[in-house]
């Protein structure tokens, strides 16, 4: 019996979403081997710009990031690559938060930055 694929979520801020761009674009060929969950407008860009195929969920203000969190704490989502803007501003910080502290309570990878989430889809360990 096959396992099916594993999930990875995907989320970037809009400061951040030319970067997530780049980022899917250069390890395409190891995302494309696992089911891929995004923010709505992150997934949207993920499919136009990157050919991946994407569920889009509602836009991060709107509750995406709850309900990615949601999945997390289901032991849902392999690995979380959340690309934070440190510099902008988010109505939605609550729920920001919380999607940080369900990854960390379930103990799911989470890279917030470009640097960290290369390390780990370098390491092959998804
Ligand atoms: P978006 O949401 O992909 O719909 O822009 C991301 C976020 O701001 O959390």
């Amino acid at each position: 019996m096959s396992t099916p694929p594993k999930t990875v979520a995907l989320i970037a801020h809009d400061g951040k979403k030319a970067d997530m761009v780049a980022f899917a674009i250069s390890h395409r060929d190891v995302l494309q081997r696992y089911e891929l969950i995004a923010t709505r407008t992150t997934g949207q860009l993920l499919r136009d710009k990157c050919d991946l195929e994407v569920e889009l969920m509602l836009s991060g203000p709107h509750g995406g990031d709850a309900q990615i969190a949601a999945q997390v704490a289901e032991g849902r989502i392999e690995a979380v690559f959340f690309f934070i803007d440190p510099l902008g501003k988010h109505p939605h910080d609550p729920d920001i938060n919380t999607l940080l502290r369900i990854c960390n309570v379930h103990n799911v990878p989470l890279a917030t930055n470009t640097a960290t989430a290369a390390y780990i889809i370098s390491m092959k360990a998804l």
